[in-house]
């Protein structure tokens, strides 16, 4: 199955991306994830995408195009999930010709949906592993030991995206960008739409009902 995930921040995209990954052995690649692991060591990419991830802001389409293109094509996968790539129709675009290139086309688009009160409360309390980037939550989605990830003891921190102007700033980002995205992937039939509210188990249970119906798995 080879598939991208959409939906605005606090969907739950990384959550779905990494059960599809323990549960179906699906390899997810994470753009925000790549980003902060590049940020942590200093590398120039670190360096040069550092302000946009601190402030919310978008990385412009032609460097993430260019990053996760030599990822998929150095390392071609029959099967992957992506999570938080493509977030523009320009990267859809960009990723439709490298995929065509690898002559490993997208199944479909799977858009996770969710009230934005609810992808407030989310990401307002959001605790993310520093070692292997699984979500928690300091109000719902308690780890077992504070601070500590239950699935491999690293350490859990607060994003520094996730404070409430930089959180009201992405939301609004978001919903500018998405609306050419979502119509990029209706125009090529490709969209299908889950419920993102509840559990995060509930909404992995819709979105794997779906990848079945569908026969991607
Ligand atoms: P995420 O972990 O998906 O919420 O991404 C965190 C941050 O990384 C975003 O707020 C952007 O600054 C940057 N980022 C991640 N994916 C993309 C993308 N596809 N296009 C532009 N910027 C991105």
């Amino acid at each position: 199955m080879r598939i991208v995930l959409l939906g605005p921040p606090g969907a739950g995209k990384g959550s779905v991306a990494l059960l599809c990954k323990t549960r179906l052995r699906l390899p997810h690649l994470s753009t925000g994830q790549i980003f902060r692991e590049e940020m942590a060591k200093r590398s120039p990419l670190g360096r040069r995408v550092g302000a946009y991830v601190t402030g919310g802001r978008l990385v412009p389409d032609a460097l993430v195009t260019r990053v996760m293109v030599n990822r998929l094509t150095s390392k071609p996968h029959r099967a992957f999930v992506l999570d938080g790539f493509p977030r523009t129709q320009g990267q859809a675009a960009g990723l439709d010709r490298a995929l065509e290139r690898l002559r490993l086309p997208l199944h479909g688009a799977v858009y996770i949906t969710s009230p934005e009160a609810l992808l407030v409360r989310r990401l307002s309390g959001r605790l993310v592993c520093s070692t292997c980037g699984a979500n928690y939550h300091a109000r719902t989605m308690r780890p077992k030991r504070p601070g500590v990830c239950d699935r491999c003891h690293g350490a859990l921190a607060t994003r520094k995206d996730d404070r409430i102007e930089t959180i009201r700033r992405r939301l609004a980002i978001d919903r500018r960008t998405s609306k050419p995205l979502l119509a990029y992937y209706q125009r090529r039939k490709a969209l299908y739409r889950v419920d993102g509210r509840g559990r995060i188990e509930t909404v992995f249970v819709r979105a794997r009902r779906l990848f079945h119906r569908q026969g991607w798995i």
